[in-house]
Formats: C-alpha cells, structure tokens, sequence
C-alpha cells in the first residue's frame, strides 16, 4: 500500500474507494431494505480488504464478507469490528480465531463438531450460518441432511456451545437471471428457510444473492446480499456494462512506456515470432506481464496510450509485452511516447476495461482483477475529496 506522493511506482493500480463507496450506496438502494454485507475475499479481489472494507462500511454496508476465516482475522486485526462472515473452512482452519474474534463462522455439516470443541474450549459460543446447498454442488448441506444437521445445530445452542445466526446458500446462474435453475434454487432456499424456522431456530439474517443475483432478482433479496463484484464496480452480466448498471469500476491499471524503437517491416516480436511486423514501423515495451498478472492468452487485449487504443502484439511474457505504434495506421511518432503512460484498463471512460481484458483472454472481470499480484503498487485515491 502506498498512500505518498512521492514518484509514481513503474506499475500501479489506483483504487478510487469514492467510487466503492458509490457502489455501495447504489446497490444499497436497490437492496433495501435488505441490508449490504460486502464480500471483501482474495484481498477485496485485488482491490485491498482493508481500505475496501473501510470504504464499503463508511457507505452502508453493515457486514463483510470473505471466504477464508485468516482473512477475517486480518479485518479484526485492522480494528474493523463489524460483523464478518467466513464461509470456506478446511479441518486446518482457525476456528479458535475465529470464535474469540467474533467471526461468523458458514457451517454446511462436518465443521460443526470443529466449531463446537473450539467453543466448549474457549467456553464460548460460536456463531453460526448454516448453509443448504439449493443446486450449486460445492459446499452447502445437502436438503436430505438438513434436518439433521438443524437437529445437532439446535442441540449445541441449547448447551450454549453456539448461536444460529443465519442460514444462507449461493446461486448458479445469477447471472443468467432468466434460467429457470434461479426459481429452483430461491424455492429451495425458501423451504429450507421454513424447516429451520419450525425447527425453532431465531434468525437475525436470511441470504442467497451475489451480485447479479442482487440486481436481477429482487425475490432474492431476503433479509442480507452478499456483494461483490458490484463494490468494485464491475458489471456481472454479458454484453451489461458497468456503466449502464450504475457502477464506477473503482480499479485502474496503469505503467509507463518502457523502450520505443524503430524496426524494419518483418521483424519478429517476442517468443516464438508470434508477430512479425507488416512495414517499418516502431514498437512500444510495456513493462508488465504475466508476473504482473496480466493473462498471458490475452493476446490482442487494447491498452491506451496519448488517448489512442493499441492492441497487444506477440507474446505476452513474465514481466512485459509489445505494441505496435504504426500497425493501425494511426500514429505520428515524431515525439516518442518514450516515458508516455499506459493505461491497461480504468472505468472505461476513454480507457480499456476489465472486460476488454476478460473477453481477450477468454476470462471474466472477476479474474482480471483478482489476479493482479503484489508485484503492483496499490495506491487509495478519493475521487470525491474534498481538501
Ligand atoms: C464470492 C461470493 C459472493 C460474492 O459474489 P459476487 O458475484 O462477486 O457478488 C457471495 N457469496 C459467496 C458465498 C461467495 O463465495
């Protein structure tokens, strides 16, 4: 994290929390009045947990949410003491840290008795969202085994080993809002909502929807929606933009031009002479690549340069790729663009996007994003301050 303004790291990413608190707000209101848990897993997808989590809080988000409890620890360890969900466990997992922290823990069946040993230990309750699984196949307690698994559940409250505090299940094909698995799935959800409730557990938070989810399917709001991608501003809908979802996409990429030439036409480009060059021409080393996190497949991907598109030409290697200044015709290099900036991708105004590199490298948004390592310098930047 680099919060100085001293010289521009060679490789950054700038992440707008103003236009995370943005989305927050947007989706809050088309939410209400469920309420916003943000879902801040894999390093808030590339964003940064923290300053997200922070952001997202600031604007209304009342929960967090991430996959793995260590990540939940680091949000404690920031001093964030919101409610945190931790859905992803193996027989390895902290569940200690986890319950002396205050971290919500998913349960889908054999992490129960893990739970339970740690909090009779501690000698103090867990609490616990149990997760039915509505169709997806991954975790989530299969519906033939949930009352069992309530049964044992309840048992533990009783002995003031634990507290139920939600049930909660994942979707499919959200984004695919007219598939009929999303009926499947929210039916299920709902029955098995209605068994736990006869059961007798008291639940403060009922929750099935991501982010398309969220913003196609307002009967899959319940009482919570987890959100991710939305925060960051990316649209999880094919051929949807962010922009006509009302979000800001919060990350851009951005690196400088690293070495400019002239070469003759025919020659070669990078491993392998994907690419010979069609005239004379000049070439443009960008100094970042699949060791960046930039996909290696996405061959043809735009970049912007002085405000004119570039494909990428040629292999994409570890640590930089190549375009070519003259190919399309467009460029006058008199002045070297030498030093000149290179956005990768940014909010789509006037620059690539996210998506532009998920459809280049047969990807989506979300892996764009995440992907990218800690050889980059994340920078926080507020759109909206005001100082
Ligand atoms: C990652 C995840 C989410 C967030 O999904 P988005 O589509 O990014 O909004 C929600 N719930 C669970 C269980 C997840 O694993």
């Amino acid at each position: 994290m680099d919060f100085s303004a001293g010289p521009l790291p060679e490789r950054r990413v700038d992440i707008d929390l103003a236009a995370i608190r943005h989305n927050v707000r947007h989706i809050a209101d088309i939410a209400s009045p469920a309420r916003v848990m943000a879902v801040v897993k894999a390093d808030g997808y590339g964003h940064g947990a923290v300053p997200v989590a922070k952001a997202a809080l600031e604007a209304g988000a009342t929960w967090l949410g991430v996959a793995h409890i260590s990540e939940a620890v680091e949000l404690r360890r920031a001093g964030i003491d919101a409610p945190v969900l931790a859905w992803l466990h193996t027989e390895s997992s902290d569940f200690a840290a986890a319950i002396e922290l205050g971290v919500d823990l998913g349960v889908s069946g054999w992490e129960l008795a893990h739970v339970v040993a740690e909090a009779r230990r501690l000698e103090r309750p867990a609490r616990v969202h149990l997760k039915i699984d509505t169709g997806l196949g991954r975790n989530g307690c299969p519906p033939e085994k949930w009352e069992s698994l309530l049964g044992q559940t309840l048992q533990h409250q009783e002995e003031g080993l634990l507290r139920v505090v939600g049930v909660f299940s994942h979707l499919a094909v959200a984004d695919e809002p007219h598939r009929a698995e999303n009926d499947e799935q929210i039916q299920r959800f709902r029955d098995a909502v209605a068994v736990a409730e006869d059961a007798g557990v008291d639940l403060e938070v009922r929750h099935l929807a991501n982010t398309p989810g969220t913003l196609s399917r307002p009967d899959a709001h319940f009482d919570l929606v987890r959100i991710g991608l939305g925060l960051y501003g990316l649209s999880p809908f094919e051929g949807q933009s962010s922009i006509e979802l009302g979000l800001r996409p919060a990350m851009s990429f951005r690196t400088t031009v690293a070495n400019c030439k002239e070469v003759p036409a025919g020659h070669g480009v990078s491993y392998g002479f994907a690419y010979r060059t069609e005239k004379r021409t000049t070439l443009g080393l960008i100094p970042v690549g699949y060791g960046d996190g930039i996909p290696r497949i996405a061959v043809g991907a735009p970049v912007t340069i002085d405000g004119r598109i570039y494909p990428v030409v040629g292999r994409i290697a570890m640590d930089q790729f190549v375009v070519d200044f003259e190919a399309t015709g467009l460029v006058d290099t008199e002045e070297s663009p030498l030093g000149h900036e290179v956005v990768i991708f940014g909010d789509g105004n006037g620059t690539p996007t996210a998506d532009d590199w998920a459809r280049a490298s047969g990807s989506i948004n979300y892996e764009v994003v995440t992907r990218i390592s800690p050889r980059v310098t994340r920078r926080y930047v507020d759109s909206e301050a005001t100082s």
